[in-house]
């Protein structure tokens, strides 16, 4: 792809917490927002690695950071970082959301579970 195909600036994202460990009910780390669909993942540390696989699944390779005061994109493709456009608001998940998140899902040993 493309990397104004993997950039869409005007996709919102997809909601305050990682998709699949909300439908899963898993938690995570850091937050990752798809920079082509906004899909909102689990970061690579976290225990199911969600932006990764949603990478892997749609070809979305570059995301965003989805954490207060982090503005960087990367590309699982090449394992670097890269310049990207604004985006479209939020730029990042709630302030009163806890990390890890989300609140009431995080074990008490999660340090000893991230990757
Ligand atoms: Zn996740
Ligand atoms: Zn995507």
């Amino acid at each position: 792809m493309t990397e104004s195909m993997l950039i869409d600036p005007s996709a919102r994202p997809s909601g305050p917490g990682c998709v699949g460990c909300l439908a899963s009910g898993g938690w995570w780390l850091h937050l990752r927002r798809c920079a082509a669909c906004g899909h909102v993942g689990c970061c690579n540390s976290s225990p199911s690695q969600h932006a990764r696989r949603h990478a892997a699944e749609t070809g979305h390779t570059v995301v965003a950071s989805f954490e207060p005061g982090e503005i960087w994109f990367y590309d699982f493709d090449t394992d670097g970082f890269l310049d990207g456009p604004e985006l479209e608001p939020p730029h990042h998940h709630p302030l009163d959301q806890p990390v890890p998140g989300p609140a009431g899902r995080v074990p008490s040993d999660w340090i000893r579970r991230l990757h």
